[in-house]
């Protein structure tokens, strides 16, 4: 296509104007590159027109006839206007009925030809009759071109808003569409094409909207060969895309780490246990990467209590006694000061100086990081403030990636130059689908946990069970076990009905008066955090009531039980996340999801896969199932782009393919100066966020 027709505004195609451009700008169709992408979410088959008297009851049937009349009638009781139109086809009648549109009156004359498509109801008026209730319809008149797009066809059903019908959105659509096809260009490659058997764009476009044929089912689903030659180019997009930057990465210049490892040999020597074998390997894969004199850019994917703390402390050791400084940056300061008190009270025997550099702590050792005494830094995103600066920070760890942005991520890592990057996270998603979240990053996976971790328990139960849970918490307190009781806020309100984590404290020390309650929340300072957390660790507190702060990286392998106080709200992730708290030791653990009210479908389907599945991948591709890609890569939060058309679950074998090809055709002609016009859809494609990445 020209590029300049994708940014003409719809308003100045014949037929629109600015009235319906107006509208149009709701659905968030402002150019006709828009209009040609918004793409129906359903089809309807309206091909099939029978005469009037074989029509069948209850099905949607499209019918042509003559008005033979059209009358406005009032209900007495309820006040009701009714449009009642008879047609005849020769064969039979049928009436349609439109309610409280008055205006129809206007529309059908008497003796005009309409086609009327709607569900045949059998008419009350006659036993036998054929009726239609606000039917799709089409006038017939003879110098008009504007027919055959709402009925006698495959009708495309576009999603709309308040103000603007089914029936307008589809009149526009077909003026711009028709208005656009005859200058749209195909810029991917014939070979491609050809290859993979998918229809010419202009083809693909124009079937989308207004298909000649095909089957209803493959075009609703998006599977039909004009929905794949669209889902096609996306993904090619977005692979072409990571394949530039992936490029663009491997020919920076970064630090060669190649020191003897006497740092990892003594940690390994302190260290109360054994490596798994996937924790080697995986510090094998870092270290062999960060030998390289390219910037190391690796994903550690381990579910949690996987043991990717201590992973990434092997790789901040090796930067280290390269000579260089090392940063690891977490979502919470909770995380934060649990990754700190871990790690200095290890690295401290091995006479290294760790700080920590977090919002709120006031003392902020900046001297001493610029000047380069401090060898590990560990903080929030404090770490990426304007005043931060490091002496030559080598390696850059960011923990549980998927509550950064993009943006954050980038800072951190231009605090050094061309530094290593390695990024954790325990959000396990399906396999196949890493290549796109994390199509420019290598991958490595810790797919093992430590010894002697028995699966946790998982049981939902409803408010008037309540005595059991309480029951067994005592029972295993009384065993020395310790609890976690977690409520999704910390004060209520007036306004939402929930229990919160103050009442909650209160009730616990009510119920289990014989036992240590301690509460903790995102809103306390954090010396008292600390102080809390440490009677929690060193068994002072038996119940620990909080809020979701503990939900990354507490690790107290003692306690044992987490209640999980209305499970309802919480999203799967987050849940498993929050499980991912017990099970850390050699004692049996359990999580209880107390779920309230009148449970939703998905609602329900989340707690039946916790209590179903331990396994993070499993739960993924679960959580994947129930809210689709969309929502489950947060593509905002992510800094990928949004698929329109292309749907990540549905279309796996395209992105592999799409995959294959678009690396194929950076690696052969990286500027793609041999296809200019493909080069701009690209970038149209990732706009300002391809930048992002860049400079990341
Ligand atoms: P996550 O992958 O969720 O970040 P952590 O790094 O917090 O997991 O590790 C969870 C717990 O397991 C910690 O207490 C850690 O000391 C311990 N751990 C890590 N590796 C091992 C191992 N190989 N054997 C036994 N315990 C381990
Ligand atoms: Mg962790």
């Amino acid at each position: 296509m020209k590029r300049d027709l994708n940014e003409y505004p719809v308003q100045y195609v014949k037929g629109i104007g600015p009235r319906k451009a107006k509208l149009l700008a709701r659905l968030g169709i402002k150019t006709i590159y828009d209009a040609l992408y918004y793409l129906p979410y359903r089809y309807e088959d309206r091909r099939a027109t029978p005469e009037i008297r074989s029509l069948k009851y209850e099905t949607l049937q499209t019918v042509t006839g003559k008005v033979v009349s059209a009358d406005l009638k009032e209900t007495t009781r309820k006040k009701m206007k009714i449009f009642e139109l008879v047609i005849s086809d020769g064969t039979g009648l049928l009436t349609a009925k439109w309610f409280n549109q008055p205006y129809m009156k206007k529309v059908f004359k008497p003796g005009k030809k309409v086609i009327l498509s709607g569900i045949v109801k059998r008419g009350f008026n006659w036993g036998a009759g054929f009726e239609m209730q606000n039917p799709e319809y089409e006038i017939i008149d003879d110098d008009s071109d504007t027919q055959n797009i709402h009925t006698s066809r495959i009708v495309p059903i576009y999603r709309t808003t308040a103000g603007v019908s089914a029936r307008a959105l589809r009149s526009m659509m077909h003026s711009i569409v028709n208005f656009a096809l005859p200058s749209v260009e195909d810029y991917m490659p014939e070979e491609i094409l050809k290859q993979y058997s998918l229809p010419p764009l202009r083809e693909a476009l124009r079937n989308v909207h207004f298909p000649e044929d095909g089957d209803i089912e493959s075009l609703t689903s998006g599977t039909s060969p004009y929905h794949q030659r669209l889902s096609f180019d996306e993904l090619f997009f977005l692979q072409s895309g990571l394949a530039i930057l992936k490029r663009g990465q491997s020919l920076a210049r970064g630090i060669s780490f190649n020191p003897e490892g006497r740092l990892i040999q003594r940690l390994l020597e302190i260290l109360p246990f054994k490596l798994t074998s996937a924790q080697q390997r995986v510090i094998e894969e870092i270290l062999e990467d960060m030998r390289k004199p390219t910037p190391m850019n690796r994903l550690i994917q381990g579910d949690v209590g996987s043991g990717k703390t201590v992973v990434a402390l092997m790789a901040m050791l090796q930067a280290v006694e390269a000579g260089y400084q090392a940063a690891i940056m977490a979502p919470t300061e909770l995380l934060a000061e649990q990754h700190y008190m871990n790690i200095h009270t290890l690295i401290d025997r091995l006479n290294l100086r760790c700080e920590l550099l977090t919002g709120s702590r006031k003392d902020r050792p900046l001297e001493e990081i610029a000047s380069g005494e401090v060898d590990i830094i560990v903080g929030t995103h404090a770490l990426i403030q304007k005043e931060v600066r490091f002496n030559n920070l080598g390696l850059v760890v960011i923990d549980e990636q998927h509550r950064f942005g993009v943006m954050q991520r980038a800072s951190l890592r231009k605090k050094g130059f061309n530094p290593d990057v390695l990024v954790m996270t325990a959000t396990p998603i399906p396999r196949t689908l890493s290549l796109t979240l994390y199509g420019d990053l290598d991958y490595s996976i810790i797919d093992e946990l430590p010894p002697n971790r028995k699966p946790v328990v998982t049981k939902l139960f409803r408010p008037e069970q309540k005595h059991l849970i309480y029951n067994f918490i005592k029972s295993e307190i009384k065993k020395g076990r310790q609890a976690y009781v977690v409520y999704p806020v910390i004060e209520g309100s007036e306004k939402v009905d929930l229990k919160d984590a103050m009442q909650g404290k209160e009730k616990m020390q009510h119920i289990f008066p014989e036992f240590t309650i301690g509460l903790i929340h995102g809103r306390m300072k954090p010396q008292e955090r600390e102080e809390t957390m440490n009677l929690f660790k060193e068994g002072k507190i038996d119940i620990l009531v909080s809020t979701t702060v503990i939900e990354v990286g507490v690790d107290v392998p003692n306690a044992t039980l987490m209640l999980i106080v209305h499970a309802e709200r919480f999203g799967l992730a987050q849940l498993h996340q929050l499980r991912g708290r017990v099970g850390r030791g050699n004692h049996q653990s359990y999580c209880f999801l107390l779920a309230y009210g009148r449970l939703s479908d998905e609602a329900w389907r989340r707690l039946q896969v916790m209590v179903r599945h331990s396994d993070g991948f499993k739960v993924a591709e679960e959580d994947f199932n129930i809210r689709g890609p969309g929502e489950f890569f947060g593509t905002r939060q992510s800094g990928m782009p949004d698929l329109k058309t292309a749907n990540l679950l549905r279309d796996v074998k395209l992105l592999k393919f799409a995959r294959n090809e678009a690396f194929r055709l950076i690696g052969s002609d990286p500027s793609m100066s041999r296809t200019p016009s493909l080069r701009a859809m690209i970038e149209r494609f990732w706009k300002d966020k391809i930048e992002i990445f860049r400079t990341g």
